[in-house]
């Protein structure tokens, strides 16, 4: 953390990761200005919080280093405008992923510094964990190194967010990116959607009541998950009955089946020879109608409208 007290930092964004980032190396002591659009609606949500605010250039202007957190898809346009005019020389450049580096989609000038913090959490998570005196795990990685202190930054960010008190390994922009992407495509949010949304329908279709196949299909999901997070799966499967654990093991690998593990490689390819990345500009630049489309879609799933009915009884 001690890297970073002598210097100025900014966080560019105020969203999921750059709001977590910002509250949480203020509270560790580091000069902090929140970088944002004129206009924003965060700007006052950012100084009711306490934090200095500027626009994205000044607060580039006027800092060390900076680390960006706007959308990756928006990351290049902000880039090239806002932030690389006003980057001095021997400046650090931090991301929070690292899909615009590893895809050349932001190529910064030769004298800059370049790393990654890359929280292993949603950035509600990173804030939260935070204030309850721990942490979320960070990946830390150095892509260019002028200064030879780049990596000490990048560990100072880590630490000064609350990755120390979780952990922080080291890895390369090219393993993070690849292995974000696949992790987030395939299994925890893709994969488990689907899972959760086809046993729901199975349950319903079958005549079952929407109540009973949501707590069965999702809500019991996360206590679960919570019981191989702490303890792996064979704790897990010795706290549920011998009953389930033999369905697991015999129903299981019906589920996700060979096929399955055929698919999820074809999916790793895409990502790694930069298929994925291309497509997911290419849908930013046709105004992500895809994206918004099928986001709305899911919105009104009844799994969505059953699911807000027995949280709010849950309560
Ligand atoms: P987000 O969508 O939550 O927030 C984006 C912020 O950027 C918002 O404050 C928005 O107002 C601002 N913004 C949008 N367009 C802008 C523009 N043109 N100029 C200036 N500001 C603009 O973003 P996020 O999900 O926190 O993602 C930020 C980075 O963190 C990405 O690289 C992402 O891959 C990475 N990351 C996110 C998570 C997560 O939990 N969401 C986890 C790990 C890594
Ligand atoms: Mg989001
Ligand atoms: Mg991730
Ligand atoms: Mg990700
Ligand atoms: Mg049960
Ligand atoms: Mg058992």
């Amino acid at each position: 953390m001690e890297k970073l007290l002598n210097k100025r930092v900014a966080v560019v964004g105020y969203g999921s990761q750059g709001h977590a980032h910002a509250l949480n190396l203020m509270d560790s002591g580091a000069d902090v200005t929140v970088g944002l659009r004129e206009g924003s609606a965060n700007w006052s949500r950012a100084e009711e919080a306490g934090l200095k605010v500027a626009s994205v250039e000044d607060a580039v202007k006027g800092s060390d280093v900076v680390m960006m957190l706007v959308p990756d898809e928006v990351q290049p346009e902000v880039y090239e405008k806002s932030v690389a005019p006003n980057l001095r020389k021997g400046a650090y450049l931090g991301f929070g992923h690292g899909f615009n580096i590893h895809y050349n989609k932001v190529e910064p000038h030769q004298e800059v510094n370049v790393f990654m913090v890359a929280p292993k959490g949603p950035g509600h998570m990173v804030r939260r964990t935070y204030t309850e005196g721990k942490g979320t795990p960070c990946l830390v990685a150095v892509y260019r190194d002028v200064t030879g202190d780049t990596k000490d930054v990048a560990m100072a960010w880590a630490a000064g967010i609350g990755g120390r008190r979780a952990g922080i390994l080291e890895t390369t922009f090219k393993e993070e990116t690849e292995t974000d992407l696949f992790g987030e495509q395939a299994v925890l949010c893709g994969g488990v959607s689907e899972l959760m949304r086809a046993g729901y329908e199975t349950l319903v279709e079958a005549g079952y009541s929407p109540e009973s196949a949501y707590f069965e299909c999702v809500h019991e999901m996360k206590l679960i998950v919570d019981m191989v997070v702490e303890g792996g799966f064979t704790s897990m499967r010795s706290s549920i009955s011998n009953t389930a654990e033999y369905g697991d093991y015999e129903v299981g690998k019906r589920i996700v089946t060979e096929d399955t593990k055929r698919e999820m490689k074809k999916v790793l390819e895409e990502i790694q020879d930069g298929t994925f990345a291309d497509k997911f500009c290419t849908e930013y630049k046709n105004g992500m109608k895809n994206l918004k489309g099928t986001r709305e879609e899911k919105s009104k799933h009844q799994m969505e409208v059953v699911g807000e009915r027995l949280r709010g009884m849950m309560v």
